[in-house]
């Protein structure tokens, strides 16, 4: 077995496969290392999540051939209702204003994360899974990876190592590059309910002097809830039964859609703002949650780390094709400086929502009301906070491989 590649990927999630799938006719020797078997990533309750997908990653997972096989699994948002539980502050988005189709889409985690595993199968991707990156050393010429697999050793080279490995990223912490650690004290609720009265496609997102609440339309029938409380109040409200949960989330709520029940088990994500402070070293650069693990608040950090995706596979296809070094230093420099506005950006944006609307500070929250209502009367603002909803805040790269 040859072990050397041009371009080995730490990750099998969302940014490491979407990575392989836009590289895979490159030509360059490529093979995704995942320390999770198949069977777990399926049915792993981190995929009851539900991902509010923007216009822009909608338009890159079209254009690299993912979009068509999970097209009829993702739910339309046709409008967003923003409000401020107490507060007279409201703002709507709608795509029929914004002159689109939809502001967005919204899908669970596991239709896409599944599609993108088969896909990356189907392509014929090499993989090394279960199996998990334990060391890695720079040379002049390649990067040198060691793997524990079912309990063997065994090294890779590579041009370029990308860590795609999330929030608890190896490669992040086997590089030793330092992070910035925002806790917020707060964890994200997650679940699936019906609701009496249709949602004819408006997600809802409602800040409450407790945390913000999405509500989410998921499929013709159901919402995605993520709802965001502090950590000791997500504790109280996981140990109530279905029941006594159900009634504390409608009065949260309200009743804009009629009658909740729980469609799903609830699930508990602690939330932390992680960031890297470098994005590469040597012949390996990190991108997705292994750079920028975002509150959810905003639902930013999916795609944002698409952004990342198609701006590596863009410059290394460049690369490729004048036969250049695809771990060279100037080249990941480059990556790294073209990200950084975005990231920068996407960041200072959600970690502002969260410390907006997490306070009750009269002010504040005047401030806030008087903001949502201006929003909602000044169409230039709306097109602002609507660029953001739809991912074309930030700059959005050429997509890759398929023009
Ligand atoms: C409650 C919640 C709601 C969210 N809502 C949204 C939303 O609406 N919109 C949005 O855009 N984003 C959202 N997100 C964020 C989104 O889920 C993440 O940004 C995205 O899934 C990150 O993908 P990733 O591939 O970078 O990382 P991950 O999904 O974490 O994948 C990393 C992979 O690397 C593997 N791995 C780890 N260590 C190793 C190792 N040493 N060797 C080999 N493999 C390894 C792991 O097993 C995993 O499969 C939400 C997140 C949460 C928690």
């Amino acid at each position: 077995m040859q072990n050397d590649y041009d371009v080995l990927i730490v990750g099998g999630g969302l940014a490491g496969n979407c990575l392989a799938l836009a590289l895979k006719d490159s030509g360059m020797r490529i093979a995704v290392i995942e320390a999770n078997t198949r069977q777990t990533l399926k049915t792993s309750p981190a995929g009851d999540r539900a991902l509010a997908l923007s216009a822009g990653t909608v338009t890159m997972l079209q254009a690299l051939d993912i979009w068509s096989g999970i097209a009829d699994k993702a739910t339309a948002i046709k409008q967003i209702h923003i409000s401020d539980q107490g507060h007279f502050g409201k703002a709507r988005l709608s795509a029929k204003k914004q002159g689109v189709d939809a502001l967005g889409y919204v899908i669970s985690a596991r239709d896409i994360e599944s599609h993108v595993a088969e896909l990356v199968e189907r392509a014929e991707i090499e993989q090394f899974c279960p199996a998990r990156v334990v060391g890695l050393m720079s040379g002049l010429q390649t990067v040198n990876v060691s793997l524990k697999q079912h309990e063997q050793s065994l090294n890779l080279s590579a041009r370029l190592l990308v860590g795609a490995d999330g929030g608890q990223s190896s490669v992040r912490s086997l590089l030793e590059i330092a992070q910035q650690k925002t806790e917020y004290g707060q964890t994200a609720l997650v679940t699936t309910v019906k609701s009496s009265l249709p949602h004819k496609n408006v997600a809802y997102e409602r800040f409450t002097s407790s945390g913000p609440l999405a509500m989410l339309p998921l499929n013709a029938e159901e919402c995605s809830v993520v709802w965001t409380r502090s950590h000791e109040e997500a504790e109280q409200l996981m140990a109530l039964n279905e029941t006594e949960f159900t009634e504390q989330l409608q009065q949260s709520f309200g009743y804009h859609l009629g009658r909740l029940s729980l469609s799903a088990p609830r699930r508990a994500f602690p939330l932390t703002l992680i960031r890297a402070e470098s994005m590469q070293q040597g012949r390996t650069v990190i991108i997705g949650n292994a750079v920028h693990q975002l509150h959810p608040v905003a639902g930013q950090g999916f795609n944002l780390g698409m952004r990342d995706v198609v701006q590596l596979a863009e410059m290394l296809q460049q690369q490729w094709q004048k036969q250049g070094d695809l771990g060279e230093k100037s080249l990941l420099q480059d990556y790294a400086e073209s990200r950084i506005k975005d990231h920068d950006h996407t960041i200072g944006f959600t970690d502002n929502v969260v410390k907006i609307f997490s306070t009750d500070w009269l002010p504040m929250a005047a401030a806030r009301s008087i903001g949502l209502a201006v929003m909602d009367q000044i169409p230039a603002a709306k097109n602002v906070l609507a660029k953001h909803a739809m991912g074309l805040a930030g700059r959005l790269p050429r997509v890759g491989n398929r023009g």
